[in-house]
């Protein structure tokens, strides 16, 4: 699961994308800058062998540190205005799941824990 936060920077929000080299198995620090001084800020990377739809403080905390230490300073005189929880599905060998299933027309695609943008199915009627 990884958690992200949305905020709104008074004085200097950055101004393009920002994101730091990655840390052991999880991902960088990144900023995104949106409209009207909001700036989504992510993300923390933990492992955990069941669903946890709520974000833990701890989790908060760490990736608000590290932003600040390592984006912007402004960003501790900023307004938190989301906190975004999600998952990064991921399987025991770390292998991705892909493919049909023994139910007609299910498929599964997914596992890819970090990578799901850049390895989501592509729809065949897109062109
Ligand atoms: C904070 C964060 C930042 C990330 N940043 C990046 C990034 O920069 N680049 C990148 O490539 N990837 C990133 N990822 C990873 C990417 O989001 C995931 O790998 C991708 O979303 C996985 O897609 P999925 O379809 O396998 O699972 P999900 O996106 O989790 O989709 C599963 C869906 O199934 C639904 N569902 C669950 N249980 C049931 C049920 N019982 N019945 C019906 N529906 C159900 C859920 O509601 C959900 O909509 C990030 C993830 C997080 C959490």
């Amino acid at each position: 699961m990884g958690v992200a936060l949305v905020l709104r920077v008074r004085g200097h929000a950055p101004s393009k994308v920002f994101r730091s080299p990655l840390r052991g198995l999880a991902c960088g620090v990144y900023a995104v800058p949106y409209d009207d001084g909001h700036c989504y800020v992510g993300a923390t990377s933990q492992i955990s062998l069941s669903e946890a739809p709520l974000p833990r403080v701890q989790a908060v905390h760490d990736l608000l540190t590290a932003a600040t230490e390592q984006v912007s300073l402004d960003f501790a005189q900023a307004e938190l205005h989301k906190i975004l929880v999600g998952y990064r599905p991921t399987t025991m060998d770390t292998f991705p799941l892909l493919g049909r299933t023994s139910l007609d027309g299910i498929w599964i695609a997914s596992g890819t824990k970090r990578d799901g943008f850049h390895l989501s199915p592509r729809s065949r009627t897109s062109s």
